[in-house]
């Protein structure tokens, strides 16, 4: 049987954790301590690092833990991830054998261009592709680049859990409600999320189906964000990846 765990790291990182009760698997571990001590905890062995993209506080645990439990590290081709034991690209499927997994590579790039997400037994490990109510912010890519890696996504299941390396739930609904103020499903999530949140309970994983009746950044299909985004836009019948487009460059004003 598998075990998911979401362990907190800096400010606001998820590092997940699969485990079988005697091996594990972790993704994204931006820095090593939280992870080394649920792992000595609960008498697991590391056998290998998912990494979805180069940016510090997704890979910074490689090297140390690799010393440590000489595991594999499964990521995309680039120089700048450290300890990199076998590269992936979009397409590519693998199996680990401790704990048994079988995992399909999505390529997601957009927040960077090296960016990969892992899918699974029901799990989506979207890395900063993907966040509870939000999306990354495109430091590489282009609009056109995430919205295509979004689709990938929305082709998944409703029932898969969204497993995010933020915490950033609450104030994505918070942005949300200023460009979707009337979604009934979205004021739902806020009093759910917000209840979690003062528990200390964290907002993730959530389910893919939440996701599309919530996330902004999933509904540049729908008629009310088309109309939202040809309003921002000042221009009529934006295409699906302008209105993706227009949803991040409202959000990235509203973040300063
Ligand atoms: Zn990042
Ligand atoms: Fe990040």
């Amino acid at each position: 049987m598998l075990t998911l765990i979401s362990l907190p790291a800096f400010d606001d990182n998820y590092i997940w954790v699969l485990h079988d009760g005697r091996h594990a698997i972790a993704v994204d571990p931006g820095e090593p301590q939280p992870l080394v001590a649920f792992l000595d905890t609960h008498e697991l062995k590391l056998t290998a690092i998912l990494n979805t993209h180069h940016h510090r506080d997704h890979t910074g645990g490689n090297l140390l833990l690799r010393q440590r439990y000489n595991c594999a590290i499964h990521a995309p081709d680039n120089p700048r991830i450290p300890g990199v034991t076998h590269t992936l690209r979009g397409g590519d499927t693998f199996m680990l054998s401790e704990p048994e997994l079988h995992l399909d590579v999505l390529a997601t790039p957009g927040h960077t261009l090296d960016h990969i997400s892992f899918v699974g037994h029901g799990y989506l490990f979207c890395g900063d592709t993907l966040f509870g109510c939000g999306c990354g912010k495109l430091f590489e890519g282009t609009p056109a680049m995430m919205a295509a890696s979004l689709d990938a996504i929305l082709k998944l299941p409703d029932a898969t859990r969204v497993c995010c390396a933020h915490e950033y739930t609450l104030s994505n609904i918070d942005f949300a409600k200023t460009i979707d103020g009337d979604n009934q499903a979205l004021q739902a999530r806020e009093r759910t999320d917000r209840a979690l949140r003062a528990q200390g309970q964290p907002t993730l994983p959530s389910t893919l189906a939440q996701e599309k009746a919530t996330n902004p950044f999933l509904r540049f299909h729908e008629p009310d964000m088309t109309a939202f985004a040809a309003a921002y836009l000042d221009r009529k019948n934006p295409d699906p990846a302008e209105v993706f487009g227009a949803i991040r460059a409202a959000k990235d004003a509203w973040d300063r």
